[in-house]
């Protein structure tokens, strides 16, 4: 669908029947058309884009850059197909672009890392194992391939009609960009801000230490441009980017309350905060134990990142013994 004149908007679907889907976007100019993000590497994802530009009267001869917001398999997975079936050059940030061996090709050294934060968190050995096999399966769903050119905060990519600057904004992942046209005050902006979801963040090997102030930080750098029209890697496109921001801002403080609140009761652990509180989806009405293993990681990974700001705030203390983290309000 064109949305607005020079925009398209593909769906492309998750695999295994999941019901999401991820939009990219086919951004039109005198000098070649530049795609946002891939979707994930799957036969329907293939299919769908296919299918998709046809509807559009586009095609992937006319694509000259893929730029990938950030590495998640939603948005990175089919880019080498696309590269081949395109003849375009990936564009990604510097920092992301670091991180795709390790998550995708030899994910071992990973996979081990992440299970020892886990336990170290106070999650069950077994259970830690079973949360370290749930994210290893999804890389089927990723050809790994790495950029033709990368990018930094402040540069520029034009394809004629659209002058789109990078913005580097960390937080849902270390380096995700937003791609800004100043001129159209057009923000393209992966997972940085959706309209009916507020973004995971999560403390985990790749994610920095402080993911939660980065994020917050982000947010706050994208405010400071003038935007008419919000497209986001998933959900509809909106144009109120200050209203919702300050409702995903909203949000957060609200999740860091009741972390604080939890550890009123005393010594916890993050995995003891996780299994306390309620979860996404279904607005945290989901308990943790109903939770499926690569969900319950995520939860567990997003309490750390909400502890590490109240550490940061003065207002929590972390406490190390015996190779575990525990936590206590100040
Ligand atoms: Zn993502
Ligand atoms: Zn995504």
């Amino acid at each position: 669908m064109e949305i607005v004149a020079g925009v398209h908007q593909l769906k492309i679907p998750f695999p295994e029947g999941m019901e999401r889907f991820t939009n990219v976007y086919v951004i039109e100019g005198s000098k070649g058309n530049i795609l946002v993000d891939c979707g994930w590497d799957s036969s329907e994802a293939v299919w769908a884009f296919r299918e998709e530009l046809r509807l559009e009267r586009l095609s992937f001869d006319d694509i000259n850059w893929i730029v990938v917001t950030h590495i998640h398999p939603d948005h990175f997975g089919l880019a080498a197909k696309l590269r081949e079936l395109c003849g375009a050059k990936i564009v990604m940030h510097r920092i992301e672009a670091s991180l795709i061996d390790s998550r995708y090709v030899d994910y071992r050294q990973l996979a081990e890392a992440l299970e020892n934060m886990l336990v170290s968190n106070g999650v069950p050995s077994e259970e830690a194992a079973r949360m370290r096999d749930a994210s290893a399966r999804i890389a089927r769903f990723v050809t790994p391939i790495h950029p033709d050119v990368l990018v930094e905060d402040g540069d520029t990519i034009s394809n004629g009609t659209f002058q789109l600057e990078i913005l580097h904004t960390p937080g849902h992942s270390p380096g995700h960009i937003c791609l800004y046209d100043s001129r159209k005050r057009r923000l393209f902006c992966g997972d940085h801000v959706m309209f009916d979801a507020v973004p995971r963040i999560g403390v985990h090997p790749q994610s920095g230490s402080d993911p939660a102030g980065d994020y917050a930080r982000s947010l706050e750098y994208v405010l400071e441009k003038p935007v008419s029209f919000v497209f986001p890697g998933h959900g509809p496109v909106f144009n109120s980017l200050t209203i919702r921001s300050e409702e995903i801002l909203r949000r957060h403080a609200a999740m860091q309350r009741q972390i604080a609140e939890v550890l009123d009761d005393g010594l916890k652990t993050a995995c003891d905060i996780a299994r306390e509180i309620g979860w996404r989806p279904g607005e945290g009405d989901v308990s943790y134990d109903d939770l499926g293993f690569r969900e319950r990681r995520a939860a567990v990974c997003e309490v750390i990142a909400w502890l590490r700001r109240l550490v940061e705030e003065g207002k929590v203390a972390a406490l190390e013994r015996n190779g575990t983290t525990t936590y206590l309000s100040k």
